[in-house]
């Protein structure tokens, strides 16, 4: 077959479970932690709403060059942040019983 097309990297990333777009990704000053973040923004609104001592809210630093960056946003952030804020992303069928 001539003309293959350049393909996207084939670890385009969704939950196997709910077909959710995430990132995983390796974040930390070593790397330490493996994150997987739902790829939907969040408002300030939903950040609130969402936050929790146990859930993480990360700031997707996106560039021109290379991909985005997972950043953790810890006691301050700017509240005008240009970047999309995510969260972990946990399937709704696991979450369910955590809300209280
Ligand atoms: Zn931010
Ligand atoms: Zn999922």
């Amino acid at each position: 077959m001539a003309g293959r097309a350049a393909r996207p990297r084939s670890d385009d990333s969704r939950c196997r479970t709910c077909r959710a777009p995430i990132l995983t990704q390796l974040v930390g000053d070593r790397a330490a932690l493996t994150v997987t973040a739902d790829l939907t923004a969040l408002d300030a609104e939903q950040q609130a709403a969402i936050r929790e001592p146990n859930r993480l809210i990360w700031c997707l630093r996106t560039s021109k060059y290379g991909p985005p960056r997972l950043t953790w946003i810890t006691t301050w952030h700017r509240t005008d942040c240009p970047h999309q804020h995510v969260t972990e992303h946990r399937c709704d069928r696991q979450s369910a019983d955590t809300l209280f």
